[in-house]
Parts: structure tokens; C-alpha cells; sequence
């Protein structure tokens, strides 16, 4: 009987080849830094738009309700009662900036690896601030408006897009970091590499102590760098 001939395998290549001194710099993996946007590089735009407007109930953001869907339906519900329209927002969004030292922090971080804003806002509002920082990439939410202005529905990328897009960036063979400072990015830093919480209101350190927290820029710098080399 004849033996089955087994079909030859190629060799096994090994990357980088063994012995070399390159090993160190090739091995190192491709970095992706995800930041949240609101509360870490300019300010809540609905708190703004409730200074500008003397509307209290709309200063509620995701720092303090846990449930997007419920802080939305709430916010539509008050535009539409009081009779503002997306011009009345987008007109709030136009005098704002981001907050010192948020571009230097951003062109830095640009500097040395990938960056990419994950944020529960609308493209319909982000436009003037991404102008300001740059335009860096930006994965966010649409608003669906009628044609008289007003702000009907929102219609989100995918439910919890800021943890989706971490995990398809590890797909990805990226090492992620993930900073944000509120509950809708709790899921992010769990799901990064590293998560760090910028500047985030007690309830949110209280109920999250596995996470870093950084203060200022300066910090988050410190707290990026060295959760890359740890990377
Ligand atoms: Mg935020």
C-alpha cells in the first residue's frame, strides 16, 4: 500500500528572524489613542446651550444620567416645548473653544501615534470645534432635523459606538488607550488596553476605581506615555 503523500508545508517563517537586534522596536505594537470629546478637550455643549438659553433642566448630560436614550428624549422634548431648532444650538456651538491647551495637547498626541475622537455628540454640532482642533477623525451620532429646524430624532452610528470601535481597533492588532470622563465612556475604557479618566465628577471616580485619573493635560500626557511603554 502506498503511503499518502503528506503535502509539503512551506517553512514556518519567523518574524523578525531570531538573533537580530531589531527585535525590541520591531515587536512593538501599532498604538491608538481613543479620546472622548466633550469634558476632555472642549467644553459640554448642553450646558452651554442651557447658560445661553436660562434653560436649567438642559444642563444634564451624560455626567449625570447614565441612560442616553432617556437624556435625549428628555433634551428633544424640552426644545420643542420652548420652540429652539438646531440653528438656536448650532448658533451657541459657534462661540465656543475648546479649552486651554486642548489643540497643543492633541497636536502632540497626534505627534507620535493614532488618534481618533469617539464621542456621543452629533456631526451637525461638532463642525466649528473640529475646525479648531484641526480636524482630527472624528466617529459621532446624526441628528435627523425637519425642515423648519427642529430637532425631530437622532439616529446613533451603533449602540455603544465608543466600545465597538475599541474592540475593532484591537481587531485591528492596535493597543488602545481610551480617555473620557463620563459614563457613556465607561465601556471604552474597559474594553481599551488602558483607560484613563480625565477630569471626571466624583460620582463617576466612586463608581469606577479601577481607572487613573488625570487632572490636567500635563497629567493625562504623563498617564498616555506611560501606559504606552507598558503597552
Ligand atoms: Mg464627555
Amino acid at each position: 500500500m502506498r503511503r499518502a503523500v503528506r503535502p509539503r508545508r512551506a517553512p514556518r517563517l519567523t518574524f523578525p528572524p531570531s538573533g537580530t537586534d531589531s527585535v525590541p522596536q520591531l515587536e512593538r505594537r501599532l498604538q491608538i489613542v481613543c479620546l472622548d470629546l466633550e469634558g476632555v478637550l472642549v467644553p459640554e455643549i448642553w450646558i452651554e446651550f442651557s447658560r445661553q438659553t436660562g434653560i436649567p433642566e438642559l444642563s444634564r448630560t451624560t455626567r449625570d444620567e447614565p441612560d442616553y436614550e432617556r437624556l435625549m428624549r428628555g433634551r428633544m422634548d424640552i426644545l420643542d416645548r420652548q420652540g429652539l431648532g438646531l440653528a438656536d444650538i448650532q448658533k451657541v456651538i459657534a462661540q465656543m473653544r475648546p479649552f486651554d491647551g486642548a489643540r497643543e495637547f492633541l497636536d502632540w498626541l497626534r505627534g507620535f501615534c493614532q488618534v481618533v475622537i469617539l464621542s456621543d455628540t452629533y456631526y451637525e454640532f461638532a463642525a466649528p470645534l473640529m475646525r479648531q482642533l484641526g480636524y482630527p477623525t472624528l466617529f459621532c451620532h446624526e441628528l435627523l432635523v425637519d425642515e423648519r429646524g427642529r430637532v425631530r430624532d437622532y439616529r446613533l452610528r451603533m449602540r455603544d459606538q465608543k466600545r465597538e470601535s475599541v474592540k475593532a481597533f484591537r481587531a485591528l492588532q492596535f493597543d488602545t488607550v481610551a480617555v473620557g470622563d463620563s459614563y457613556n465612556d465607561t465601556t471604552m475604557l474597559t474594553e481599551a488596553h488602558a483607560g484613563i479618566l480625565y477630569r471626571p465628577p466624583a460620582n463617576v471616580i466612586a463608581e469606577f476605581p479601577q481607572f487613573p485619573v488625570a487632572q490636567n493635560y500635563d497629567e493625562l500626557r504623563a498617564q498616555i506615555t506611560a501606559a504606552i511603554r507598558l503597552g
